[in-house]
C-alpha cells in the first residue's frame, strides 16, 4: 500500500480513491460504481459532473478567480446575492458569504450579537440552541451544537448554549396531540429565556429538519410559529440553520418555508454550491443590516475567501441550474415517493422503527423493539453497520446518531441528488434493503 501523508477521518483506514462522477453516480479508481445516496454530506444536490457548472467555473477562472472582498465586489457575487434575495422569504435580502456551514452559523451568531450591540444592548450576547442539533465544528458553531459526541472532547472550551429539547415526533407521549406536543416543546424556550434572562440572549438557533444528530427529524406543525412568537415577545432573534435544509433540499426553497414563519437570519451551505466549490452564507433581514449600517457600519465577520468571484460564479451557476431544471419542485415530488418507499421498509423490517423527512431529506431510525421503541445500545451501532454494508454494495448513505436527552437515536439519512429519477430511487432502495436485511440477520445470529 502506498504511504499516505493525509489525516483522514478514520486514521489507519484505507479509503478508495475517487476517480470521477456523473449524475447520482461516483466511480472509484478501481472502477467500482457507487450511488451517491446522500450527496456526500447532503451536499451534491444537482448530481456530479454537470457540464454547465464546469463551463461556468472555467469561464470565471479565465477572467479572475480571486479578488479580495475589502478591495472589490464582482458581477458574480452581486448576481448571486440578488438571486438569494429572490429565493429567501420576507426581507431576508442581505447575504454575507463564507466558505463552510460552520462559518455560516458562526457568522449568523456574530451578526445577531452585533445587532443588539448597535441598538445599545451590550449584554444580549448569548445564544440558545437545542440539545438535538448540529450547527458546525468550529468552536463557536460547536458551542451551539447539541451533538453530544462531537462536543465531548471540548466541553470545557464550549459555551453552554444548548438549553432545550427538540421535538421528536416519533417519541411523542401518546397522551399529547401533535399540536399540544409542538406547543409543549416550543414552550421550553420560554422557560429557558426566563431562567437565563432575555436581557442576556441575542438569538435562538434551530434546524427546521434536524440532520446529522437526528436523522431527518421534522418539527411538528405549529412548532416554529410558536417559537417565532416567543422570540418576538422576548426580543430575541430567530436564526434558521438551513445549511442542510436550504436551497430546495426539502421540496421548498428553504426548510422553514414549510412553516408560516420568517427567520431574522439564515445560515446556508452545502446545496448552495452542490459541492462544486466551498461556499456558504449568512443571510439577514433589512432591519438587521439597516441597524448595523446606521451604527458602526462595519460587520465584524469574514474570511479571506469570503465572497471570492470563483466560488460565487460556481454557486450562481448551480442556483441557475436548479431553476432551469425545476429541481425544487422535483425534490417535492420525488421526495414523496422516496418517503412512501421508506415507510414500506419500516413495515417490512423488524429493526426499522421510523421513516421520516421532508422532500429529499429523509431518514430511517433503527430500534431494538418496535413496540416499545427501545433503542439499540450505542455500542451496537446499527446505522453504522447498515452504512458499511451499503457502501460495500455500492450505495453511500449518511450516518445520524445522537445521544441527546439520554436517548440514542440510531439513524441514517437518505438524501440523494435532487436530480434523481424514480428508477434510480428504486435502484438505491434495492441496495438499501439488501444491506438492512444482512444487518438484521447478523443481529439475530
Ligand atoms: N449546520 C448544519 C445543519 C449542518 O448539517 C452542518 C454540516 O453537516 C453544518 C451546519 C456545518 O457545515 P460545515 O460542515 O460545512 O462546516
Amino acid at each position: 500500500m502506498e504511504r499516505s501523508y493525509v489525516i483522514k477521518p478514520e486514521l489507519g483506514k484505507a479509503y478508495p480513491k475517487i476517480s470521477h462522477g456523473k449524475g447520482i453516480y461516483l466511480y472509484d479508481q478501481d472502477g467500482k460504481e457507487y450511488i451517491d445516496g446522500c450527496g456526500g454530506a447532503v451536499t451534491a444536490s444537482i448530481g456530479h459532473g454537470v457540464q454547465e457548472i464546469a463551463d461556468a467555473m472555467v469561464e470565471q477562472a479565465r477572467q479572475v478567480s480571486f479578488a479580495y472582498r475589502s478591495h472589490f465586489s464582482s458581477d458574480a457575487v452581486e448576481q448571486l446575492g440578488a438571486k438569494l434575495a429572490e429565493w429567501a422569504p420576507g426581507s431576508l435580502n442581505w447575504t454575507f458569504f463564507v466558505s463552510s456551514g460552520s462559518e455560516a452559523t458562526e457568522t449568523a451568531q456574530k451578526i445577531a450579537i452585533q445587532y443588539w450591540q448597535e441598538k445599545g444592548y451590550e449584554r444580549k450576547n448569548r445564544i440558545i440552541s437545542r440539545w438535538m442539533s448540529y450547527h458546525g465544528i468550529t468552536m463557536g458553531a460547536l458551542s451551539m451544537s447539541g451533538h453530544v459526541m462531537r462536543r465531548k472532547r471540548f466541553t470545557s472550551l464550549l459555551a453552554d448554549y444548548p438549553a432545550i429539547s427538540a421535538p421528536y415526533v416519533y417519541r411523542k407521549p401518546d397522551e399529547l396531540s401533535i399540536e399540544e406536543y409542538a406547543h409543549k416543546r416550543a414552550d421550553e424556550l420560554e422557560v429557558a429565556i426566563r431562567r437565563i434572562g432575555k436581557e442576556n440572549i441575542a438569538a435562538f438557533i434551530a434546524e427546521p429538519v434536524i440532520g446529522a444528530s437526528g436523522g431527518a427529524l421534522v418539527a411538528p406543525a405549529g412548532y416554529f410559529e410558536r417559537i417565532r412568537e416567543i422570540c418576538d415577545r422576548n426580543e430575541i432573534l430567530f436564526i434558521a440553520d438551513e445549511v442542510m435544509t436550504g436551497m430546495g433540499r426539502t421540496g421548498k426553497p428553504f426548510g422553514i418555508n414549510h412553516w408560516n414563519v420568517v427567520p431574522d437570519l439564515m445560515a446556508l451551505g452545502k446545496g448552495m454550491s452542490a459541492g462544486y466549490t466551498p461556499m456558504a452564507a449568512a443571510m439577514a433581514t433589512d432591519e438587521i443590516i439597516e441597524t448595523i449600517t446606521k451604527g458602526s457600519g462595519l460587520i465584524m465577520a469574514g474570511h479571506t475567501y469570503s465572497a471570492n468571484p470563483q466560488s460565487a460564479a460556481t454557486s450562481l451557476a448551480v442556483v441557475r441550474y436548479m431553476e432551469e431544471n425545476n429541481l425544487v419542485e422535483k425534490a417535492a415530488v420525488h421526495g414523496e415517493y422516496l418517503l412512501a418507499q421508506l415507510k414500506q421498509i419500516v413495515a417490512d423490517y423488524e429493526m426499522v422503527g421510523d421513516a421520516r423527512g421532508l422532500g429529499m431529506l429523509t431518514g430511517l431510525e433503527f430500534v431494538k423493539n418496535k413496540e416499545t421503541k427501545e433503542s439499540f445500545a450505542a455500542s451496537v451501532g446499527v446505522g453504522t453497520r447498515v452504512l458499511q454494508r451499503a457502501f460495500a454494495k455500492g450505495l453511500i448513505i449518511y450516518p445520524a446518531m445522537s445521544g441527546a436527552d439520554g436517548l440514542v437515536s440510531d439513524s441514517i439519512i437518505v438524501a440523494p441528488p435532487l436530480t434523481i429519477t424514480r428508477d434510480e430511487i428504486d435502484r438505491l432502495l434495492g441496495i438499501l434493503r439488501a444491506a438492512i436485511e444482512e444487518v438484521q440477520a447478523e443481529l439475530k445470529a
